[in-house]
């Protein structure tokens, strides 16, 4: 099934005051699609989930299911499932009860709920703790139980709500794998909402990137993280340098942009940002796109200087705050430093980065 949404608008009245929860959202999930809703805290992505599931009625705009417009239907009228961030179980039931609890609602009979309860344990991993009941589970375990109970009922779309923030962080990294299994066998159009990035660009198919109630970006991962469209969705996935610099020339083929920070004060980059001379942009550079540049290799183009202000060991790099020469500071990531030696502060490094590595985006004027 797929979920589409037109101009999604929340705006929320609580004594005299008005808070744009989430405004003129647009998004189209297809059939068995992973889409994240990522973000800061309080940028509007449960209201979003809550408006999708039917828990709250949209200020404007529409919610489309498979063609149909379920704007106005109750939640139990929309075969949509979500689970919450504090799983919500019932603590007086078994694990088989609480699964079981949206298929006895609908009434199905004996042996059908029996088959299910038995078809979703399966999958999810809880064969065995039938009978127990959820203060006997550990933290991953009454999430699983969260999970099968939403599914059970087979529902069109799946919501979930920051599912593995009260988790630590190996079972974090292990529930991520196993909820993006169980999406994959089942096939489940699901909408995912987390405010870390790192979650968002392992599992989704699709990232929309919010803030401030509305969509900053919507992309995959991949297209998010080396393509960012503004220096929000830069800044807030992953670590990030963000140069000023100014369009000295441009043609439709390449644009010549100066920047202080680099030993040539110029790069040249395609100009498929439609760059004009004259205008300001920030050039994007994340940490990782510097490598050291060979020993008495002096013919790079890309090249940029600096002083190591600090360097902290992560076993598979080092991460470098340093200096430029024109007195910029900048985050560099050195890949493997058990063998090129950990960098100390105050040393010189000469670092170089391929265009490849290298983004625009052009500042507003
Ligand atoms: P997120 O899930 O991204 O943290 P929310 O959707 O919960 O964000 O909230 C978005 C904004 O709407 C916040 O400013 C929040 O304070 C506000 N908000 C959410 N629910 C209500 C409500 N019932 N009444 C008033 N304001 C609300
Ligand atoms: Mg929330």
């Amino acid at each position: 099934m797929s979920l589409e949404l037109k101009g999604l608008t929340k705006v929320f009245r609580n004594y005299g005051t008005e808070t744009v929860a989430v405004e003129a959202f647009d998004l189209r999930v297809e059939k068995g699609q992973f889409v994240t809703l990522l973000g800061p805290s309080g940028c509007g992505k449960t209201t979003t989930l809550r408006m999708i599931a039917g828990f709250e009625i949209p200020t404007s705009g529409k919610i489309i299911l498979d063609g149909a417009d379920v704007t106005n239907e109750p939640p139990n009228k929309r075969n949509i499932s979500m689970v919450f961030q504090s799983y919500a179980l019932f603590p007086h039931m078994t694990v088989e009860e609480n699964i079981a609890f949206g298929l006895r609602i609908k009434k199905l009979p004996n042996f059908e709920v029996k088959q299910k309860v038995k078809w979703i344990m399966e999958i999810v991993g809880l064969i065995g703790l039938e009978k127990r009941r959820p203060e006997q589970l550990s933290g991953g375990q009454q999430q699983r139980v969260a999970l099968a109970r939403s599914l059970v009922v087979e529902p069109s779309v799946l919501l979930l709500d920051e599912p593995l923030s009260n988790l630590d962080a190996k079972l974090r990294e292990q529930m991520r794998i196993e909820i993006k299994r169980i999406q994959k066998e089942l096939d489940i159009t699901t909408v995912y909402v987390t405010h870390d990035q790192i979650e968002a660009m392992s599992m989704s198919d699709l990232v929309v990137v919010m803030n401030g109630g509305r969509i900053m970006q919507i992309g995959n991962p991949f297209e998010i993280y080396s393509k960012p469209k503004n220096e929000f969705v830069a800044d807030f996935i992953g670590k990030v340098n963000l140069f000023d610099g100014s369009v000295d020339n441009a043609n439709n083929e390449i644009a010549d942009i100066f920047c202080s920070v680099f030993e040539n004060k110029r790069i040249s980059v395609p100009n498929i940002f439609s760059l004009t001379p004259g205008q300001k942009v920030k050039i994007v550079l994340r940490p990782e796109a510097f490598k050291l540049v060979p020993f008495q290799d002096e013919e790079r183009i890309n090249l940029i200087r600096g002083k190591i202000i600090s360097s902290i060991f992560v076993g598979a790099a080092v991460e470098c705050e340093m200096v430029a020469s024109d007195g910029t500071v900048f985050k560099t990531t050195i890949s493997n430093p058990v063998e090129s030696g950990i960098p100390q502060p105050g040393s010189e490094l000469k670092l170089y980065f391929s265009n490849k590595s290298l983004w625009v985006i052009p500042e507003a004027n």
